[in-house]
């Protein structure tokens, strides 16, 4: 083991210094809130906006949630919660194609697992963007009418070689200075279905040569004929997801947009289109001389997403993890989705515990996946209450004990908090004990069972090894030992005699033999597929090992999704989807002591 501990990065609160300052200069104090979003004149028929703040969490439901939304959705609701705010949960579904109800259903469970709601001041919020088409339409047509949107019809190769590059400025579509009238006449027939999909655009009018490619006019509605969850097929155009986002934040009234690096670049679009649709038209063609939206408007935040090590956190590969069968499926307990972690046995609790214990900053980073893994002991271990259970058994018979007799032993159900008592666990002749608490030549310092050696039976007797039996390929099947009658636990002079070892057990009558499936990572490399690695190739071949183990009688009594700490073992969780009533079936959550430590 080096010394090595993996860093903790400070949580670092930029983000909270930033509601600081606005909720101390009242910068978002005049919003009013008409009670469901909508643009400018119908949130001013509404009282002040009671929520301090509002943030949003807006998946686009085309997958299941993993860790990285984890970090994301802690964040949003965290600040909502902690500055009397409320937390969105929206949909960006304004792409017909990929988004499914499944998804949706999944995402709603996966927030609320996690400890968060939606329901504030009387209301839920949880929001569409796609019933948000109408009034994104309204908001182009107002662009067009500003002279700063037109109907592009150069093919997409044309328009990507007219983009150019970063370092050179890129150049005008020859249809950039249609009148106004035209314009609008032809977005009205992209809607009507008059044109083909891909042969028009349209886009914003921006600016060429700006140093920001995403401001050299960009495109904000495509020509799409596909049919639509929410919508069906009422649209044949669709809104791009730069123009889309600062719509949908603006209508909820959004006060703080908080979303991943890879955005930042957009953040002048973002403004743009929301600034431009707060001025009040001057030419409005026959629409009403009323901003659509209102000062203050929504800002947007940039903070690094969660990379964290040992796991793919990209829909993609997640994606092909299961369609190509290397896991059981989207809840398989290997994989970082919040399904998988929660059957694995992760906690709501430890999640919340890794948000706040990585912080959220402007710098990407790694994040080692022992930090999780810490959360999760940390919880459980308080938690958890302790059972017995022997992973690898071999038996152990005391010759000197009463044949058929049956002993109560009394175990603490958790060591830290001896309220919750203790429980009986029987004792008789024959037991099961780990394979690797006995060794024939044993090597230095190992204080558990060796031929003529003596060891504590945890909450049980002293007992001493007289022979031990192997079976014909020579591994160890059964030992022997006699037991000292005065050394039960509990009992006056128990400690009479010292032994330095303690080992548990279950009685061989009693056990419950269950299926446990040792879970380790589902990769070998802290960073799968990097350099010309694939990232399949680093699939750890080891991620699950299925056992039969012997329990302690009363874990047959396991409900679905309860853990445990199996004492020297770890965490496990009975499966929530493969117990049945009295045969629950084990999932290693996460071992007592870090393995991956080289
Ligand atoms: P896609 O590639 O399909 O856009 P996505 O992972 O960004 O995938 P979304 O549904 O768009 O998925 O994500 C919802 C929210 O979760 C977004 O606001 C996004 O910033 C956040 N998010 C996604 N991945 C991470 C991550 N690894 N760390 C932190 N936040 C994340
Ligand atoms: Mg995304």
């Amino acid at each position: 083991m080096s010394s090595e501990k993996p860093t903790i990065p400070a949580a670092s609160n930029f983000i909270r210094g930033i509601i600081d300052r606005d909720l101390a200069q009242g910068t978002n104090a005049s919003r009013h809130w008409a009670g469901s979003p909508g643009d400018a004149t119908h949130q001013a028929t509404g009282a002040p906006d009671p929520a301090k703040i509002r943030t949003r969490f807006p998946p686009e439901p085309n997958g299941y949630l993993h860790i990285g939304h984890a970090k994301s959705i802690c964040l949003n609701f965290g600040l909502a919660r902690d500055y009397a705010g409320v937390c969105h949960l929206r949909f960006d579904d304004t792409n017909p194609e990929k988004e499914e109800q499944e998804y949706v259903d999944s995402i709603i469970e996966m927030v609320k697992w996690l400890g968060f709601g939606w329901d504030a001041f009387g209301k839920s919020h949880l929001y569409y963007a796609s019933n948000y088409f109408d009034f994104m339409y309204r908001a182009a047509e107002a662009l067009i009418n500003a002279g700063l949107a037109f109907v592009d019809q150069q093919s997409a190769d044309e328009m990507r070689i007219t983009r150019g590059t970063l370092t050179e400025a890129g150049k005008n579509s020859p249809w950039r200075d249609r009148s106004i009238v035209e314009n609008l006449q032809l977005f009205h027939e992209m809607r009507e279905g008059k044109h083909a999909d891909g042969s028009m655009v349209l886009r914003a009018k921006i600016d060429m040569a700006s140093p920001n490619i995403n401001m050299r006019d960009p495109a904000i509605y495509r020509i799409k004929r596909a049919h639509h969850h929410n919508t069906g097929d009422t649209w044949c155009i669709y809104p791009m997801y730069t123009y889309a986002h600062p719509v949908e934040d603006a209508l909820e009234q959004i006060t703080h947009s908080i979303c991943t690096l890879e955005f930042e670049d957009q953040r002048p679009f973002y403004d743009w289109v929301l600034e431009r649709l707060a001025e009040p038209p001057t030419e409005a063609v026959g629409a009403n001389k009323q901003a659509l939206l209102a000062h203050p408007l929504p800002k947007q935040y940039e903070f690094a997403r969660l990379n964290l090590t040992y796991v793919v956190l990209s829909k993609r590969k997640l994606i092909q993890l299961v369609e190509d069968k290397h896991v059981s499926g989207w809840d398989d307990p290997r994989l970082p989705t919040l399904a998988g972690a929660r059957r694995r046995g992760y906690t709501p609790e430890g999640f919340r515990m890794f948000a706040d214990r990585i912080g959220v900053s402007k710098a990407d980073s790694w994040i080692e996946y022992t930090i999780l893994e810490d959360c999760m002991r940390e919880v459980l271990n308080e938690a958890s209450e302790r059972r017995i259970a022997v992973l690898d058994p071999i038996k152990l018979v005391i010759d000197n004990y009463t044949d058929n007799k049956t002993e109560d032993c009394f175990a603490p159900n958790h060591p830290q908090k001896p309220e919750l008592g203790k429980r009986v666990v029987p004792l008789t002749k024959e037991l099961w004990i780990e394979r690797e608490d006995f060794e024939e030549t044993p090597p230095k310092g190992f204080f558990r069972l060796v031929p003529d050696g003596m060891v504590r039976l945890r909450y049980g007797y002293v007992v001493k090894c007289t022979s031990f039996e192997k079976d014909a390929a020579g591994k160890v099947t059964t030992v022997h030992c006699e037991y000292l009658p005065d050394t039960k636990s509990g009992t006056p002079g128990a400690d009479a005699i010292k032994v330095k070892g303690n080992i548990h057990w279950v009685s061989a009558q009693h056990a419950y033999a269950a299926e446990v499936r040792l879970y380790d990572r589902l990769f070998k490399e802290a960073h799968p597929g990097s350099g010309d690695n694939d990232f399949l190739d680093d699939l750890n071949p080891n991620s699950v090992k299925l056992i039969t183990a012997q329990l302690e009688p009363s874990l047959k009594g396991a409900k679905p999704a309860e853990t445990f700490q199996f004492e020297r073992h770890g965490y496990f969780v009975a499966d929530r989807k493969d117990s049945v009533a009295d045969k629950p079936v084990f999932n290693r959550t996460v071992t007592l002591r870090d393995a991956w430590q080289k």
